[in-house]
């Protein structure tokens, strides 16, 4: 049997696109990933907590609408309701996963399947192209889009790779409530968005000590609103001008960095409890070795302005595997849909 379109990928791009091309009677397959892989059931928005900024998800109890629309078999993998206290209102932001999980039943509803697998090549050497998994048989199919998103880039120290999950992270969000850092001044490295909203998320917790957030300038690239909020955060202090050149610890776990000053020589160590890196993303592109065409960063460039189309005819790419720029959710779920429009009409000019 040859599929009409495969999608790979999890994240809003890959739900939205399986939502359009269900919906256009095309009966699209989807592979999830595994945590195994690079690219991550539900893509980055698994690793959130609030989402603040994605259309039509105000503040509000959106705990209630979720659990009435998700399979209750997937409830376990909502967070507990968070109880933080924002203007002296309880603060009900849908949360990365509840968002994904609605996206997924949104595309389980209208028949989407689901194949929970890496996807570790795509042959596209011929018509129909065929998408192999690393467990199970090839898949033929005459479109496939490729939704795989990007994922943490590290600093690439030695001493960083020693300490990763003994005080080194990619992910404060994830790991930034765990004992081992509890209590303990920090450091997130970094000077854009994600920097600023990992060492937000640090300083917030409870009993939280000074969170620094290392930046190689003297300026965030992060937005206005973002850089205002770490400025103001009373258990937020900014080290500029530095990168790290080793981290070090007691062998179990962190108890500092070395810091590098970037405008002179000087080195200085900082003592810290631990390391969140916070330095820009990678693109989840390696499983297909290099057929389609990239940019210097391996991002999937489109073949053509603000269409999904790559340089292979019916492969087209959609969220942060080909959008180094923008990289929001609701750009990956724009894109999404944009690609399974895209692979309807091409699908519809080369009918038999
Ligand atoms: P960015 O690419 O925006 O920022 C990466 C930061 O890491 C930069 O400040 C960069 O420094 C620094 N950096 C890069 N490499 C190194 C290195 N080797 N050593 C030290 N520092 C390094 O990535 P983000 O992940 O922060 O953001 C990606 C996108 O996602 C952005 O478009 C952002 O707006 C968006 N985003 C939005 C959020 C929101 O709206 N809530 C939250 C998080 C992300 P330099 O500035 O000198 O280049």
């Amino acid at each position: 049997m040859t599929e009409q379109v495969v999608i790979i990928g999890s994240g809003p791009a890959g739900w939205s696109a399986a939502i359009y091309a269900a919906r256009a009677n095309l009966n699209p397959l989807l592979f999830e990933g595994t945590p195994q892989a690079e690219m991550i059931p539900l893509g980055q928005l698994a690793f959130t907590t609030e989402v603040e900024n994605y259309p039509g998800f105000p503040f509000g109890n959106v705990r209630e609408f979720v659990e009435s629309s998700v399979a209750k078999d997937r409830h376990w993998n909502l967070p507990p309701m968070p109880d933080e206290q924002r203007d002296g209102k309880p603060y009900y932001a849908v949360q990365g996963v509840e968002l994904m999980e609605l996206m997924k039943q949104q595309a389980l509803n209208f028949e989407t399947r689901v194949v929970s697998d890496d996807v570790v090549d795509v042959d596209c050497s011929g018509s129909p192209l065929r998408v192999i998994p690393a467990n199970g048989d090839a898949v033929e199919s005459q479109t496939v889009i490729v939704a795989t998103g990007a994922r943490a880039n590290y600093l690439g120290l030695a001493s960083e790779e020693a300490y990763k999950n003994k005080g080194v992270s990619a992910c404060a969000v994830c790991d930034g409530a765990l004992p081992i850092y509890r209590g303990k001044p920090l450091a997130v490295i970094g000077g854009g968005d994600s920097a600023v909203e990992e060492a937000t998320y640090l300083a917030n917790l409870k009993g939280a000590a000074t969170i620094y957030i290392v930046h190689r300038r003297d300026q965030l690239r992060a937005s206005k609103i973002m850089q205002k909020r770490a400025m103001e955060h009373p258990n937020i202090e900014m080290v500029w001008n530095s990168t790290v050149e080793e981290v070090f610890g007691d062998g179990n776990l962190v108890t500092g960095i070395k810091l590098k000053s970037t405008v002179d020589d000087s080195v200085r160590e900082l003592s810290v409890g631990g390391m969140f890196v916070a330095i820009g993303h990678t693109p989840n592109t390696a499983f297909l070795h290099g057929k389609l065409e990239m940019n210097e960063k391996g991002y999937i460039q489109w073949a053509a302005p603000f269409r999904t189309l790559t340089s292979v005819e019916g492969v087209f790419a959609a969220g942060d595997v080909a959008d180094d720029y923008y990289r929001q959710a609701i750009t990956s779920a724009g894109t999404g849909c944009m690609a399974a429009l895209d692979a309807e009409r091409y699908l519809a000019a080369h009918e038999a």
